[in-house]
This record gives C-alpha cells, sequence and structure tokens, in this order.
C-alpha cells in the first residue's frame, strides 16, 4: 500500500446565480433577468458580496439590474458599521477608515469597549480584538476570523480540537450526498485540464483530524492534514488478466466548508492520478502538483472565502506545501497544463522497477 498525504487549506458556484426560495434578504436581478434571494453582506470595490441560502457568493457590481445597482451605490454611500454593517448616525468610533457604533466597537475576548490609544488586531473579516487577548480569541481553521467565545455555539467547537465560524460551519460538508457532489465538479474541472478520471474505483469517506492524523503517522507520513489518499494496486503478469488494476480510498476532513472541501478534494485527486499513473517525483513536486490543482478549483470560486483560501496556498512557507506550489506554478507557467501533464506521465516509474 502506498499512502500520500496532503494537506490543505480551502464555494462551491452552482452556476452564477442560485436560484432559491428562501424568504428573506432582497431579491437581485441580473442584467439578464435571471432572479435570487439573497442578504447583502458587503460591496467593497466593485464586487458585491451575498449570502443566498447559507452561502456567500461574490459578483462584479456590472451583472446587477440598473435598479439594483443604483440600490447598492445607495447602500455603499451611507454611512455602515464595520462590524454589524447597519448605518451609523452621529454616535460613533472609528479606527482607521472604519467607523462603528459604540456598542459594536468592543473586544471579542473581553467585551469592553476599545480606548484612545489601545492597540487594536483586526482579521481580515474585520473582527477587532485587544492585541493582548490575540492569544486568546478562537479563530476559524479554515477562513481565520475570529469569534467571541461567549456567544459562539457549542458545534462551533470540534471533538477532534478544531474551530468554525459560523459562516464556515453553516456550508460544512458533514454527509456524503454533499461531498459527491463537489467530487463531480472537482472532476470536471479535471477533466477540462486533461487529466481523466481513474480507471480503478474509488470511495470517499468523511472523517475526523484525529482519524487522519492516526493514519498518517502510521504511513510516517506528515501531521495535520485535511485529505488522504490510500492506493492500493495490484499488477498481475502473464496470462489472460496481465496488467495493473487501482483501488483508491479517499479520506476528507468532515466539516469543512464546500470552498475549502472543493480545494482539499482536487488536491486528493491529484494523488489519485499520480498513483494510478506511477508518478515519481519528489515529495514538493508531487504536493506542488496537487496544490496546482487546488489552486485551478479554487480559482473558479468567486468568494471572499477562495480568496482567503488562495492566498493562503501562495503565501505558505512550508518547505513543501508552500515552495513545492511555486516551484511548480513556474513549472504551469513555462509549459501550460498539457505541457506539465506530459512532462509528469514521463517520470512514471512502476514500483516493480523502482529501487527501494
Ligand atoms: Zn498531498
Ligand atoms: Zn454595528
Ligand atoms: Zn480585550
Ligand atoms: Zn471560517
Amino acid at each position: 500500500m502506498n499512502a500520500l498525504g496532503s494537506r490543505l487549506p480551502g464555494v462551491l458556484l452552482l452556476g452564477l446565480f442560485v436560484l432559491c426560495d428562501v424568504a428573506w434578504g432582497r431579491t437581485w436581478t441580473t442584467i439578464e433577468g435571471r432572479r435570487s434571494q439573497g442578504e447583502l453582506v458587503s460591496f467593497e470595490e466593485n464586487q458585491v458580496t451575498l449570502l443566498i441560502d447559507g452561502r456567500e457568493y461574490t459578483f462584479p457590481v456590472s451583472r446587477f439590474s440598473a435598479p439594483d445597482r443604483a440600490y447598492l451605490m445607495k447602500w455603499k454611500a451611507e454611512k455602515r458599521c464595520g462590524i454589524c454593517r447597519e448605518t451609523v448616525g452621529a454616535d460613533k468610533m472609528q479606527a482607521g477608515e472604519q467607523i462603528y457604533h459604540p456598542a459594536c466597537f468592543t473586544c471579542l475576548v473581553c467585551e469592553r469597549p476599545f480606548l484612545d490609544r489601545q492597540s487594536i488586531r483586526r482579521d481580515e473579516w474585520g473582527g477587532l480584538v485587544h492585541t493582548e487577548h490575540f492569544r486568546q480569541v478562537p479563530r476559524c481553521g479554515t477562513c481565520g476570523r475570529m469569534f467571541s467565545k461567549k456567544t459562539a455555539k457549542p458545534e462551533q467547537f470540534f471533538s477532534d480540537g478544531r474551530l468554525s465560524c459560523l459562516a464556515c460551519l453553516r456550508d460544512a460538508v458533514t454527509d456524503v450526498g454533499t461531498l459527491d457532489a463537489v467530487a463531480k465538479r472537482v472532476r470536471l474541472g479535471m477533466s477540462e485540464l486533461g487529466l481523466p478520471k481513474p480507471t480503478g474505483p474509488l470511495t470517499m469517506r468523511l472523517v475526523s483530524q484525529k482519524r487522519i492524523n492516526q493514519e498518517v503517522e502510521r504511513a510516517h507520513g506528515r501531521g495535520s492534514l485535511r485529505g488522504l489518499t490510500m492506493t492500493t494496486f495490484r499488477t498481475v503478469t502473464g496470462g489472460t488478466n496481465a496488467g495493473t488494476t487501482y483501488t483508491h480510498e479517499v479520506w476528507v476532513l468532515a466539516g469543512m466548508p464546500v470552498v475549502e472541501c472543493t480545494s482539499v478534494l482536487a488536491h486528493e485527486f491529484g494523488h489519485v492520478w499520480m498513483n494510478e499513473n506511477f508518478i515519481e517525483a519528489s515529495p514538493p513536486s508531487v504536493e506542488g502538483f496537487c496544490n496546482l490543482l487546488s489552486m485551478h478549483a479554487l480559482q473558479k470560486e468567486t468568494s471572499k472565502l477562495a480568496e482567503v483560501l488562495r492566498k493562503n496556498l501562495e503565501m505558505s512557507d512550508d518547505r513543501v506545501y508552500g515552495r513545492g506550489f511555486r516551484d511548480m506554478r513556474q513549472q504551469l507557467n513555462k509549459l501550460g497544463w498539457s505541457g506539465l501533464i506530459a512532462d509528469l506521465s514521463t517520470r512514471r516509474v512502476h514500483p516493480s522497477k523502482r529501487r527501494r
């Protein structure tokens, strides 16, 4: 058995506009006349983020009908609180460019208001804490969003030690049906690149962090992974059944939001392809290539979460996953996808011919 691990940070867009029948928020209309219900989350630069059916989607403002654009411009012109996004009157607090309701301008840990000249840490999502309380604030393991321990729901603290913000939890993949739907989309993206479906059967399982770590340890791999691919193969020489057959098992951390799950599955399916082709390359090349597939999947997503996950991928200082990714991206820029895939395919070494 060979076990190849992977680690990954990681919204699935079901078409560009999702129609749903949730009776809240506002009805939005695209320039083509398609309508959907959603709550406005943010409008920054030219990007509009809507919360539709529990999931955030980001669209360019140009996609919206003229009345919607007028509504958006008016919304943007109003002074809004950086925390709750409601309008702010004369009674306000200011930090940098952003204004807040006095009641919102409080630390997520000690809940006290910020005073003049106190140093404040802000996460990418607008959350605020006193710098000295930064180490105590729970942060989402996926998106890095800080949240208040006191107001958090028990489900945000996973039994295996992981933490999740409410937004990521709302979109968590916890059943095999959803996982299958994510897998279908990931496969589609890979076939665009010229990577075929595996020839052998593939089973997917949603598991805890503890379970993945145990398996990784057993295989002398590296810890704290979000997905794991195990391929077993059988080679028959001679006779009518000559040839190699494969069976794949892909483990995915349960409870990741759909976008992160997409990224992790793309990475793992990269391993599946490499395993079936017996591609022999260094760990940074293997993990780097699999991370390229994650990046490709994440580039199709327009949410802020996808942006955060892309950044994590690009900035990772991990010797294998981070540097490997950047090296392989250089190769990709030089060779293109088909060239890169062809190049990797030449590194096929059947295990019976490997020197180890
Ligand atoms: Zn990997
Ligand atoms: Zn507020
Ligand atoms: Zn504090
Ligand atoms: Zn989160």
